[in-house]
């Protein structure tokens, strides 16, 4: 829609501008509660996504501080089984009635803990003499590996923790704990040796979390157990830097959360991690169904907005305009004559008023029926509107078959050239009227003018066209007359 010409009548830029939508109060309205329901909606669903991370962050912590401390508990065990067999060697020798006894004690505590890959007893040569895996341990010798080499030249009971191996008797991957055996003199005569196994750490992390990403790693960064093949690799640099909180993008350029936990008493490392992707999965979701719900509401809102500043913008149109001519109505005549009046009065200025009136119209609308009335009213209401030329002046129907001319900053002469022109333009329209002299509609016309004094009032002038009009009348109509003329 064009703005109204500054040519309009003023009154008609007035009314045509309601039609103007961002000026009105409902768009406003509408705008303002779309952007608030958008507003709160993406509050919330921010909101909503850091809850959903801070509650997973808080979930991998739980996990990795629990499975830290199981694993921590499972070496203890192991620890502690190495302990006890030693100091039994040491007191009960290896002969082959102790190695027996040995081999029932080894099995049945085996048996009894499942994260123990094996255990045994290996002399001072590297040769296994006692295995819980094996009866006869023959011909295996372990000379190679860097516990015995370590155990074999440093005296005393420490704990070794070994690097992971791969069992001779089995291959499957185990991190070993082991004790040296010393005689009474201190001299090295073996070691004991118990491997935990980290595959027994596999089921156990994949039998915890489908979704996340659980791995144990060895002191130097060496996966020793996850749940995932992959996991842990490319974590190495992202573990070094962790406190606690783990955050880093993947190999595969998808972005993690987790925590990272070491033993609290072995050089083991756990890490804890989930795609932020599977995180907000569900966040997702609920994101698209609240967008959905939102623009469905924006949707309506709109669609009633629309409804309700059409219905509103006709309301303020019907107050304003007259229904049948669209010219302004009597209402907003009052109003103009009432501005234009206090606006003369300060100015100094001419204020003119005419007042016209279709001749002999009962008849027109007896002869040729209401309807062709009713489009002759339009036709005279139109012409007559046709000769204002200047932006202040106002035709306005006054009642039925009457139309008001307020023209502004214009004294008699003016107006007089108005009336004129009005009684031209309709004549000039030529509707056919048989029961009028003329043979054509016509209208009367009565002009008014004063220079508007502040203290009175517009009445006067309307009364004094008015007057004249029938002055017009009575002189054989077709005719216009001047008030005090
Ligand atoms: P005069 O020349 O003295 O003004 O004669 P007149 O017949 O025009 O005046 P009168 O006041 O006797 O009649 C006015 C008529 O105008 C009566 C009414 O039916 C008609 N009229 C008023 N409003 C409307 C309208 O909206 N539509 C139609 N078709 N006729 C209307
Ligand atoms: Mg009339
Ligand atoms: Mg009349």
């Amino acid at each position: 829609m064009s703005a109204p010409s500054l040519l309009m009548p003023s009154w008609r830029r007035r009314t045509a501008s309601l039609r103007l939508p961002w000026l009105s109060w409902t768009i406003a309205f509408g705008a303002a509660l779309s952007a608030a329901l958008v507003g709160i909606e993406i509050w919330q669903m921010s909101h909503v996504r850091e809850a959903t991370l801070r509650n997973a962050s808080t979930v991998t912590v739980s996990l990795a501080q629990s499975l830290a401390l199981q694993i921590d508990n499972t070496f203890k065990t192991a620890d502690t089984v190495v302990a006890s067999i030693g100091q039994r060697v040491e007191a009960e020798g290896t002969d082959a009635a102790a190695q027996e006894r040995l081999y029932g004690l080894m099995t049945s505590l085996a048996k009894a803990l499942p994260a123990i890959h094996e255990m045994g007893i290996i002399n001072r040569d590297g040769n296994a003499i006692v295995k819980s895996l094996m009866r006869s341990p023959i011909g295996l010798n372990y000379r190679e590996r860097d516990y015995f080499q370590h155990l074999a030249s440093h005296p005393g009971r420490q704990l070794f923790i070994g690097r992971p191996v791969h069992s001779k008797i089995d291959n499957s991957l185990n991190v070993t704990l082991s004790r040296r055996i010393e005689g009474p003199d201190g001299r090295f005569d073996g070691i004991v040796v118990s491997s935990v196994s980290m595959e027994f750490f596999r089921h156990m992390f994949e039998s915890v979390d489908a979704k996340g990403f659980i791995a144990l790693l060895g002191p130097d960064g060496t996966v020793l157990a996850r749940n995932r093949s992959g996991f842990g690799d490319g974590e190495r640099a992202a573990i070094a830097a962790a406190d606690g909180a783990l955050e880093y993008t993947a190999a595969d350029g998808t972005r993690r959360v987790g925590t990272v936990r070491t033993l609290a008493h072995y050089p083991l490392t756990v890490i804890v991690a989930q795609n932020t992707s599977d995180i907000l999965a569900d966040w997702r979701l609920q994101v698209r169904n609240h967008a959905a719900v939102v623009i469905a509401v924006l949707i309506a809102l709109a669609f009633l907005g629309w409804r309700l500043e059409v219905a509103s913008r006709s309301t303020r149109m019907q107050a304003l305009h007259d229904t049948l001519t669209g010219l302004a109505n009597r209402r907003c005549l009052n109003d103009a004559i009432e501005g234009e009046f206090r606006r003369a009065a300060r100015k100094g200025e001419s204020l003119s008023f005419v007042m016209a009136d279709i001749d002999l119209f009962k008849n027109f609308n007896d002869t040729y029926g209401h309807q062709a009335g009713d489009d002759c009213l339009r036709a005279v209401a139109s012409a007559i509107e046709g000769v204002l030329g200047r932006a202040g002046d106002m035709a306005a129907r006054y009642g039925g078959e009457e139309i008001a001319v307020l023209i502004p900053d214009t004294d008699v002469a003016g107006a007089t050239r108005v009336a004129e022109r009005m009684q031209a333009a309709v004549s000039a329209l030529a509707i056919p009227h048989h029961n009028s002299p003329y043979g054509i509609v016509t209208i009367s016309a009565g002009v008014a003018s004063c220079v508007p004094n502040p203290v009175s009032s517009w009445k006067p002038l309307v009364r004094a066209a008015d007057e004249a009009l029938y002055v017009a009348k009575a002189a054989g109509r077709n005719a216009f007359r001047i008030s005090g003329g």
